[in-house]
């Protein structure tokens, strides 16, 4: 592709498959993305980049631009903080260590949660299984959907306002690394580091300015500001932050299929933005439809 050719559509960075926590498969995925006139998609799966080969083949039939990603967990203190990166290397050794960690970790409190619900309500690991994709990043929303399949809450997001929200009392943390860590991971896997949806509980409880200029400093490149769950002051800081930090910004749905309201293409990153990305990535490769 020439430099300066344009997509064929918008671009939408954020999305999930049933590798994690969404519902569809990474081709399904990539085929309701070319419905919808996107004419990029990034895959960007909790933790794990399993559904890449399957999103890049896909593409190609559909004549779209596959960017591969992956939303990494972190933890700054009690808070959980997302980190979009893109174009890293996937057999990057110290990258796929760490993922596979927090994956373990997952697990194991997924199960530790399921028991601990399973007192109070009729509940059991097998109930989870047959909600999950085996491999995939297991979460809270497979916990959520097998309380739906019991008939406990009526939707996924019910379970998460109630018996998964973690003042009731079954909630537990899994293991996550510092921000600082996983953006420094990303960098040396020739990725390009974006925090999701920063503004999510408004401006006042956003990252501060002296901790964002860390993360900078070792190699962060953008902020999500277009999300449905950033508040609209929220926005407003995060503008601040990305002129004065010489940040990008991007705009993505967060779609996990039929888990959550979020629709493909709802919010989309300028083209101008996800060149800057391209050009930035030097651990994988964008995947151009053929005739682009
Ligand atoms: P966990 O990471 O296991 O604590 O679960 C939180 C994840 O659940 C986040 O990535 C959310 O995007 C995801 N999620 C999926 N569906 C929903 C939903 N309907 N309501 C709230 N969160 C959801
Ligand atoms: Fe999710
Ligand atoms: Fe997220
Ligand atoms: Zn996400």
């Amino acid at each position: 592709m020439s430099g300066d050719t344009l997509f064929r559509g918008p671009s939408d960075l954020h999305t999930h498959s049933r590798v994690s926590d969404g519902t569809e498969s990474p081709s399904r995925l990539v085929r309701e993305a070319a419905a919808a006139g996107l004419g990029v998609v990034a895959l960007t799966d909790h933790d794990s980049t399993a559904g890449w080969h399957e999103a890049a083949g896909e593409a190609q039939k559909q004549n779209i631009t596959f960017l591969p990603g992956m939303e990494f967990s972190t933890r700054y203190g009690y808070k959980s903080v997302h980190l979009l990166a893109y174009l890293f290397d996937p057999l990057s050794a110290e990258l796929v260590a760490e993922t596979a960690r927090i994956r373990e970790s997952r697990l194991k409190r997924a199960e530790s949660i399921v028991r601990r619900i399973g007192v109070d309500y009729a509940l059991d690991w097998d109930d989870v299984l047959a909600q999950t994709t085996p491999g995939a990043t297991v979460g809270r929303p497979h916990i959520a959907d097998a309380l739906v399949a019991r008939g406990h809450v009526p939707t996924r997001s019910e379970a998460f306002t109630g018996i998964l929200h973690p003042r009731n009392g079954y909630y537990l943390p899994h293991y996550a690394p510092d921000p600082l860590l996983a953006v420094t991971l990303v960098r040396r896997a020739g990725g390009v580091p974006v925090i999701a949806h920063p503004a999510t509980r408004g401006r006042d409880a956003m990252i501060d300015e002296q901790h964002l200029a860390k993360l900078v400093d070792a190699g962060l490149f953008g902020l999500e500001i277009d999300h449905r769950e950033n508040t609209d002051d929220g926005k407003v800081r995060l503008r601040e932050l990305a002129k004065k930090f010489g940040l990008v910004l991007t705009g993505s749905s967060d779609y996990h299929g039929a888990g959550k309201p979020n629709r493909l293409g709802e919010n989309t990153t300028t083209d101008a933005v996800v060149q800057a990305i391209i050009a930035e990535g030097t651990g994988s490769q964008p995947v151009y439809p053929p005739e682009l």
